[in-house]
């Protein structure tokens, strides 16, 4: 039968079959023999539920339509899988405690994904004034483009989270990213009107410390579809990202296309419209050692793919992605 990873914590990934039973599932041998497959979040998978097994057996991860990926942060080369088949990704982070570099980061990955992408502003009664939480959102608003929707909410205005909600209408899923602490499970728990995610004060308070908590569920939105909380994701390297930096970078990548050269590095090339733009002030320092950072991660990584893929006698490939970012207007 077919099911739906819809919980996955340290135990047996938990199936939603089709008829709407949940199943705990291992995998099959077979499936997980010699490579590293496993099926994460989102998953959809064919089940096998043998007479006489307490559990059922997952025989096969059906293609996925969009996966969210990271590097393996204990792996030098290896992609890891976060999450599969959603339809938004909603980047969280506190609007008075703004990280605009991580943010930088979260927007490649989820514009990676092909996904809609969304950025949701925390904490706004923590904010210092009006004023202050419009122009946090104006600089979001830039950095993450036009075709990002960006929301202020606030657990203390439970009103605020219906523009959460409107960002995940029934039949789809979205995903949230966000360190841990910026309230993604408080939003979690508004949505739902329950508190269905052990919020921080939870964590702190059972004495087991924030760490447990590695859970990934989908859970049920009234009046939505699902959202899936991702706790405990720290690091967040890169791995195929030039889709990704290529939307989320499209101010960088539009001054790119007037560079005398197509392959410019944006270093030392003559007739650099990149560099053009940041001497005249056009483009801010910054945003512009964020693009050239991301970038050198991305061919670093490849680089170490090549050489584990060299190691292992293989001949360069391509991954088997699902696709390819996101096209973004490049009007802006
Ligand atoms: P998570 O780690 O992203 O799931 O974050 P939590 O939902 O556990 O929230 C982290 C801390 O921020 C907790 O102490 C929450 O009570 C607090 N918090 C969450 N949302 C808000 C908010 O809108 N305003 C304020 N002032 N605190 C919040
Ligand atoms: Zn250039």
């Amino acid at each position: 039968m077919r099911g739906q990873v819809v919980k996955l914590d340290r135990g047996y990934p938990l199936v939603r079959t089709d008829e709407g039973r949940l199943v705990r599932c291992e995998h099959a041998t077979a499936l997980v023999k010699g490579e590293r497959v496993r099926a994460v979040i989102g998953d959809f998978v064919e089940v096998d539920a043998p007479e006489g097994h307490d559990k059922g057996i997952i025989e096969r991860i059906c293609p996925r339509s969009r996966e969210f990926v990271r590097k393996d942060p204990t792996e030098r080369a290896l992609p890891q899988v976060l999450a599969a088949n959603f339809d938004r990704v909603l980047v969280a982070q506190p609007l008075s405690d703004m990280n605009f570099k991580r943010l930088e980061r979260e927007l490649v990955l989820a514009y990676e994904t092909g996904a809609d992408v969304a950025v949701v502003l925390t904490k706004a009664d923590l904010a210092e004034s009006d004023e202050a939480v419009r122009s946090v959102r104006a600089r979001v608003h830039d950095l993450a483009g036009p075709a990002a929707e960006t929301v202020v909410v606030s657990a203390e205005d439970p009103a605020s989270v219906e523009a959460v909600r409107a960002l995940v209408p029934p039949g789809t899923t979205a995903v949230f990213i966000g360190k841990s602490g910026v309230g993604k499970s408080s939003l979690v728990n508004l949505l739902v009107g329950d508190e269905v995610q052990e919020t921080a004060e939870v964590r702190e308070g059972d004495g087991k410390g924030r760490h447990t908590t590695v859970s990934r569920e989908m859970i049920r939105v009234p009046n939505g579809g699902y959202v899936v909380d991702m706790p405990g994701v720290r690091g967040l390297g890169l791995w195929d990202a030039d889709a990704g930096i290529e939307a989320a970078f499209a101010d960088v990548e539009e001054l790119a296309e007037s560079c005398r050269f197509r392959d410019c590095r944006h270093v030392d090339e003559p007739g650099c419209a990149v560099r053009a733009a940041v001497e005249s002030g056009e483009l801010s320092e910054a945003r512009f050692a964020s693009y050239q950072a991301l970038r050198q991660e991305t061919v670093q990584v490849k680089e170490r793919r090549e050489e584990a893929r060299r190691m292992r006698g293989e001949k360069a490939s391509t991954s088997g992605k699902p696709r390819g970012g996101k096209a973004r207007k490049k009007k802006r």
